[in-house]
C-alpha cells in the first residue's frame, strides 16, 4: 500500500444460516447427515454412536460406506486448507476428510453387516445424540417412538422399484405408520446397487442384509413383478391410496451409430445386470467399452474379471487373449469417472483412448462385429460449457474388435403408463413433470422419486428424494403436514483443545489388494476397510467446523496477539476506516458507535472462515479472555399439525 492510500476491505456479517453453513459437509449431503458429528466421534473413540449419527437419516448407511460418491467430501472445508512446509511457503491444497471411508469402519462393527435388524432399530430407537449438529438426526424413527407423529394406521400404498429411491420412501413411509408394499420386476431388491454396481465394490450380502433392516419394519417386497406386465398400473391405482413411481432409467441410451443394431452390441448396463445375476451375454474376445463415466469402469472393469474368470474355469492362458478398451469423447483431464477408476482400471488392464467419438460400428459378411471406427474429438464442451462435441473428421481410425458394449447414459421405461396413466404428463418423453417441492406429478396420488424424478445422480440424491417422497405422501393421504422444528444452541466451551498436530497429518490411504490379487478373485472387495487406528488417526483431521472462535469486542485490548498466532492467518484486526460497510455493517457501526463514528480509532476483527482450523490458539493467547471456543448445535424433530 502506497502512502495515504487505502484499501477498502468487503466483509459480511454472520447472519441467518451462517452457522449451519460452516458445517459444510453436513450441507451438501442430500440427507444432511451429520459427518462431522460421527467423524468426531470416531476421532474419540466412541464407534457405536458414530453409527447412529450416519444411520439415522439414511437407510441405506451401510452401502453407502461403501459407494456413495460423498458429495460431503467434495465439500469439506479440510481440503481447502493450504498446506505448507516449514519456512511457511504454500505446497499444495490438504485432502478432504476420507469421511466415507470413515462410515465404513463404523457400520462394519455396528451396521447391517454385523447386526440383526431389530438390533439395529432398537438402537435408533433409543439413541439420545451426544454431539446434536444434525438437521435430520435419526430423523422419523426417534419422532415415530416419541409419539410426536401421528401415524397413518396402515393406509396402503404402492411404490414402483425397490431402488434405494423406493425403498428408502419405503422405510419412511412404514415409520410414519402406512402399510408400503415395493413392486420389483428383478428377482432381487435394491435396483442399480443389486444389478448394476458390480460386486467387487458392494458385496451382495451387504446389500441383502441392509435390505432386511427396511423389511423388519413392515415393507413388503414383491420380486418379479413387473408393473405393465405381471400387474397394470391402472390396478395400483385403483388399489392403494396413493403410488410413487421409482422406476430409475434402466434403459442404456442408443447413439444411433450405423450398425449399431445386432448382435455383439450391448448396453452396459444390460452387460452388468447379465454379471450379477449369473446370466450369459456372449461376449468376444476383444472388447471396447464406449463411455468415458464410472458407469464405463464398472463395465470394463467387470468384463476384465470376467475374462480373468473364464481364464481359470478352463485353466487355459486365455486372459492374453482378451483385450479390453475404453474410449471416450473426453481428454484424461475432462472424464467424469474418479481419478481412482481411471488409475485401478488401467492397472488392470484397460487401454483408454480419450478424446474420441464413435463413428460406426463395422460388421463382418455374417452381421457380427468386426470392429469401432472413431474420429478425433477436439472439443465436447461450448463456451458456457454445454455439451457440443466437434470433431477432426479428417483423424479417424478403425478399432478391431468383436464386442461394444454402450456405457452413454441411461433413460426410465415408462410403457407400464399406457394402461392408467394417460393423466401422467411428461416433459419430454419418458420424463415425467413434477411439481419440484411435492414430487407429486399431474396424475392425482402419483408420485415419483430417485433418478427418475431429478435424472441420473448418486445413490445419496435417491435416498434422499425418496424420503421427500414419503413425506409428500404422508401429507396427501392423511391430510396432515409434518414440520420440522429446529432448536438451536450456543455452547460455550471452556476446556476445549484440539489433538496435538492434527493440522499436520495427513488424509488416510485407503489399502487396496493388488491388480492380479484383484483379478484372480473377481467378486473379492477392491477397497478395504480402516484399521481402528487408521480410523481414529484420520477422524482426528477433522476441522470440526461446528465449533468457531467467538470475539467479546468489550473486552479485547487489541493487541492484536490472536492474529500473530493464527497459523493460517485467518485473522486480521483493520481501522474500520477501512471496512467497506454492506448495509447490514453500516447499520452496526450505527447502532455500536452513536452519531459520531470515529472510524479511524475503532478497529474490526476480521475472520476468514474458509481458512480457520479451530486450533483455539487464539484462545490460548488472549490476554484479555476475549476469545472463546463455541459450538453450534441444531437438532430437528418432526411434528405432525
Ligand atoms: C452401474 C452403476 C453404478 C453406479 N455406482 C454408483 C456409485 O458407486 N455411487 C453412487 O452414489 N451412485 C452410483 N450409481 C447411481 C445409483 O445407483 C442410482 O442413482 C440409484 O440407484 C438410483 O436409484 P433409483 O431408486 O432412482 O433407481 P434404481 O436403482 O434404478 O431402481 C429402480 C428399480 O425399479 C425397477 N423397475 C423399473 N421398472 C419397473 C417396473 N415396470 N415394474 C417394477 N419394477 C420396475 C428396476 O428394476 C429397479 O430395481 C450407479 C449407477 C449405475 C447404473
Amino acid at each position: 500500500m502506497f502512502e495515504g492510500e487505502t484499501i477498502q476491505i468487503q466483509a459480511d456479517l454472520p447472519q441467518g444460516d451462517h452457522h449451519r453453513n460452516l458445517i459444510a459437509c453436513q450441507v451438501a449431503c442430500p440427507v444432511h447427515t451429520d459427518a462431522r458429528g460421527y467423524v468426531r466421534a470416531i476421532a474419540n473413540g466412541d464407534f457405536e454412536e458414530a453409527y447412529l449419527i450416519a444411520r439415522g437419516p439414511n437407510p441405506f448407511a451401510s452401502i453407502c460406506g461403501r459407494i456413495c460418491g460423498a458429495p460431503c467430501e467434495l465439500s469439506c472445508r479440510r481440503g481447502k486448507i493450504p498446506r505448507t512446509d516449514d519456512d511457511g511457503s504454500f505446497v499444495a491444497l490438504d485432502r478432504p476428510i476420507a469421511i466415507r471411508a470413515l462410515k465404513r469402519f463404523v457400520c462394519e462393527s455396528y451396521g447391517a453387516e454385523a447386526r440383526f435388524p431389530e438390533q439395529i432399530l432398537q438402537g435408533l430407537r433409543n439413541h439420545v445424540p451426544q454431539i446434536a449438529d444434525a438437521e435430520e438426526m435419526s430423523f422419523l424413527l426417534r419422532a415415530a417412538t416419541r409419539g410426536t407423529l401421528t401415524p397413518a394406521n396402515d393406509e396402503n400404498i404402492a411404490i414402483i422399484g425397490s431402488g434405494p429411491a423406493g425403498l428408502s420412501a419405503a422405510h419412511d413411509l412404514a415409520l410414519l405408520g402406512f402399510a408400503p408394499v415395493v413392486f420389483e420386476l428383478e428377482p432381487v431388491a435394491a435396483g442399480m446397487l443389486a444389478v448394476g454396481v458390480p460386486e467387487y465394490r458392494l458385496p451382495r450380502e451387504l446389500i441383502r442384509r441392509e435390505v432386511a433392516v427396511i423389511e423388519a419394519l413392515g415393507v413388503k417386497i414383491r420380486c418379479n413383478s413387473k408393473i405393465g406386465q405381471d400387474l397394470s398400473f391402472r390396478s395400483l391405482r385403483e388399489n392403494f391410496s396413493s403410488v410413487i413411481i421409482a422406476v430409475g432409467a434402466k434403459r442404456p441410451r442408443a447413439l444411433g451409430l450405423p450398425g449399431e443394431q445386432g448382435p455383439g452390441v450391448y448396453g452396459g448396463v444390460d452387460f452388468l445386470r447379465a454379471v450379477a445375476l449369473g446370466e450369459s451375454l456372449p461376449l468376444g474376445s476383444d472388447v471396447v467399452v464406449i463411455g468415458g463415466g464410472n458407469v464405463a469402469y464398472d463395465v470394463a472393469r467387470s468384463v476384465v474379471r470376467q475374462a480373468a474368470y473364464d481364464a481359470a474355469r478352463v485353466a487355459a492362458r486365455l486372459s492374453a487373449t482378451r483385450r479390453v478398451r475404453l474410449v471416450s469423447l473426453e481428454t484424461l483431464e475432462e472424464m467424469p469417472a474418479d481419478t481412482v477408476e481411471i488409475r485401478e482400471g488401467e492397472e488392470e488392464g484397460i487401454e483408454r483412448l480419450s478424446g474420441w467419438g464413435p463413428v460406426a460400428i463395422r460388421r463382418g459378411e455374417h452381421g457380427h462385429v468386426v470392429g469401432l471406427e472413431i474420429k478425433q474429438c477436439v472439443r465436447v464442451y461450448d463456451e458456457q460449457k454445454r455439451f457440443a462435441p466437434q470433431f477432426d473428421e479428417a483423424n479417424r481410425q478403425i478399432l478391431d474388435c468383436d464386442s461394444i458394449l454402450i456405457a452413454a447414459g441411461q433413460a426410465p421405461d415408462l410403457a407400464f403408463l399406457e394402461e392408467g396413466g394417460s393423466d401422467i404428463e411428461q416433459f419430454r418423453p419418458g420424463w415425467p413433470k413434477v411439481d419440484p417441492v411435492t414430487l407429486m406429478t399431474t396424475g392425482k396420488g402419483v408420485f415419483v422419486a430417485g433418478d427418475l424424478a431429478h435424472g441420473t445422480r448418486l445413490l445419496i440424491d435417491a435416498v434422499a428424494s425418496g424420503k421427500k417422497a414419503a413425506r409428500s405422501v404422508y401429507q396427501y393421504v392423511t391430510g396432515r403436514a409434518l414440520h420440522p422444528e429446529t432448536l438451536m444452541s450456543f455452547v460455550r466451551l471452556d476446556r476445549y483443545q484440539r489433538e496435538r498436530g492434527y493440522e499436520r497429518i495427513r488424509r488416510v490411504e485407503l489399502s487396496t489388494p493388488t491388480p492380479r490379487e484383484r483379478l484372480q478373485e473377481p467378486t473379492g472387495q477392491v477397497e478395504k476397510c480402516l484399521t481402528s487406528n487408521e480410523a481414529m488417526r484420520e477422524a482426528t483431521r477433522c476441522l470440526d467446523c461446528g465449533v468457531t472462535p467467538v470475539f467479546d469486542g468489550n473486552r479485547c485490548i487489541l493487541c492484536g496477539g490472536c492474529a500473530d498466532v493464527c497459523p493460517t492467518l485467518c485473522l486480521k484486526i483493520i481501522p474500520l476506516s477501512a471496512l467497506k460497510p454492506t448495509p447490514d455493517i453500516a447499520e452496526l457501526l450505527g447502532s455500536e458507535l452513536g452519531d459520531d463514528p470515529n472510524l479511524e480509532e475503532n478497529s474490526a476483527i476480521l475472520k476468514d472462515e474458509d481458512r480457520c482450523i479451530r486450533c483455539a490458539l487464539c484462545v490460548e493467547r488472549c490476554p484479555a479472555d476475549a476469545i472463546a471456543m463455541e459450538r453450534v448445535s441444531f437438532q430437528t424433530e418432526w411434528r405432525t399439525a
